[in-house]
């Protein structure tokens, strides 16, 4: 709900501002002279407010039949599909993802409403046999109650429609805190639930800061789960306090993505996912491929044939049709990646292409990094271990199929993994022995399906499994029942 480019918190039914008044501005990364609005500045009074509607709206939506539920999710989803090109467009303008990335993106929070609407109609619970003939044993399932979802800015409304489709398909309600880089794309989400009737409660936005807001939502006792998509380490401290108080917890972390390339693979098909994988969305996915480890037989072809293809990228305007890598997030996130890169370099590292700031043609009032590729990367050192969340691969060359296995699993991530190759003997090998928590064979590692389970291996993720049919584990509990016979038969 705008009211002359101010946007303001959805709670317990009413569009409201911060209580203190207070607002901050979301700016376009590739143009900082765009402003998209001024957002809720909110603190902990507005997350107590939300929590005690969404506390309050939780019985009457625990009793509302799926069917009814799923029927909310329909229409959301018709409304949503009705905007997927102008909300696609904003999403371009705050994220900064290409157009067809932005219009993409926004499709697929539709085919997720959709997707959760089938999924609270399946079947809630199993029937067992029991010791006693006579005993009716079954499972509930039964929502866990409210759960704060909390978010990142790089896929702004996929995200969330990934956390709260299910969770308000599943009988749950939602209180809500978006990143804080895309708040236009969270409030563009909850109209369209909103406009399709979800009742008042049942789903609270409150845009705001991670002290502001985050911090009270994750220390509330009366929420029951919390939902984190982000950083590591904002994760891991996420985690450790919705622990300390007893709650439920998910995590999805980042990536630091193989793709393997063997001597035998269709090379013209693998740079091609190299380069897609690497740097569309401008590197900035979970999954992005962020090192290309390519068997010595055929590395100096393929590190060439990169070179060529990274350099001619069109880097710029992501509203430009011809714009293949947009800006990155922000000035800060622009300055941490070209600060990664000279410590690449500083490690060894060859720098091949790219590696620098672009500053031209309109691109200077915007945070552009020239997509960078690198040679004689060591898997040993911190470019080879940590995620760069940027435009940037790094090649590592290795003898054979054991060595590109051992450097594809020898870092704490495990989010997904590539291999190229025609031999299915090597494929199933890498299948088998891959730490990740999805795998492709012969495709980019960003791919990934939202009707199938998503998350990863080792410091990825905790162990649990968003979007599917998993996800109805987060957002649900198990009751098991026994019905006795009054009296024995
Ligand atoms: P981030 O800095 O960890 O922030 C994520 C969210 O947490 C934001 O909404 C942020 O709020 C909030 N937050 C920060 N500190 C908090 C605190 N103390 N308490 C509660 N909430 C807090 O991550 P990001 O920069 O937005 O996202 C990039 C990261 O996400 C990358 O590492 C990427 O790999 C990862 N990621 C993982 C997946 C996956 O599914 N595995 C998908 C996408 C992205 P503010 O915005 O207000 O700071």
């Amino acid at each position: 709900m705008s009211s002359s480019g101010t946007y303001v918190n959805y709670i317990g039914g009413e569009w409201v501002a911060a209580r203190s008044g207070e607002t901050f501005e979301s700016r376009s990364p590739g143009d900082a002279d765009v402003l998209l609005g001024r957002f809720a500045a909110s603190g902990a009074e507005d997350v107590d407010a939300a929590v005690s509607a969404a506390a309050e709206a939780r019985a009457a939506w625990r009793r509302t039949s799926p069917i009814a539920r799923a029927n909310l999710l329909h229409r959301a989803a018709e409304i949503l599909s009705t905007r997927v090109n102008d909300i696609g467009r904003e999403l371009t303008i705050e994220e900064g993802k290409t157009l067809k990335e932005g219009i993409g993106e926004t499709g697929r929070a539709v085919q997720i409403l959709r997707y959760f609407a089938g999924e609270a109609q399946q079947p809630d619970g199993e029937h067992y046999p029991s010791a006693n003939p006579d005993t009716l044993l079954y499972t509930v399932r039964e929502p866990v109650g409210v759960v704060g979802i909390i978010t990142p800015w790089n896929f702004p409304i996929a995200i969330p429609a990934w956390k709260i489709a299910p969770a308000l398909a599943f009988g749950n309600t939602v209180v809500f805190k978006p990143a804080s880089y895309t708040p236009l794309l969270a409030v563009r989400f909850i109209e369209a639930l909103a406009e399709a009737g979800v009742p008042a409660g049942v789903v609270n936005l409150v845009t705001g800061s991670a002290s502001g807001v985050g911090d009270p939502l994750v220390d509330d006792d009366r929420v029951a789960a919390i939902s984190f998509t982000g950083s590591g380490v904002v994760g891991k401290a996420v985690a450790q306090r919705v622990y300390a108080r007893g709650g439920k917890v998910q995590l999805e972390l980042g990536g630091k993505n193989p793709a393997v390339v063997l001597a035998d693979a269709d090379l013209d098909h693998a740079i091609n996912h190299l380069v897609s994988g690497a740097m569309w969305s401008t590197g900035q996915k979970c999954t992005a491929t962020s090192r290309a480890i390519l068997d010595a037989s055929i590395a100096d072809e393929v590190t060439s044939r990169l070179v060529e293809r990274i350099e001619k990228l069109v880097t710029g305007d992501p509203l430009n049709a011809q714009t293949q890598v947009g800006p990155v997030i922000s000035d800060e996130a622009a300055n941490r990646i070209l600060g990664d890169i000279e410590s690449a370099e500083r490690e060894g590292a060859r720098l091949l292409a790219g590696g620098m700031r672009l500053s031209s043609d309109g691109r200077e009032r915007g945070n552009f990094v020239a997509p960078t590729l690198f040679g004689d990367m060591n898997p040993e050192s911190r470019f080879g271990q940590e995620e760069v969340f940027g435009p940037v691969l790094g090649i590592t060359t290795v003898q054979d199929m054991d060595e590109a296995l051992a450097v594809a699993n020898g870092v704490r991530y495990g989010l997904s993994a590539s291999i190229f190759t025609r031999d299915l003997g090597k494929a199933m090998k890498f299948i088998n022995g891959i730490e990740a928590g999805i795998v492709h064979v012969n495709a980019e590692t960003p791919g990934a399906e939202p009707h199938v389970p998503f998350g990863g291996y080792k410091s990825s993720s905790s162990y649990s499994r968003e979007q599917g049919k998993t996800a109805r584990d987060f957002y649900t509990q198990i009751k098991t029942v026994y019905v006795d016979l009054p009296s024995p038969a």
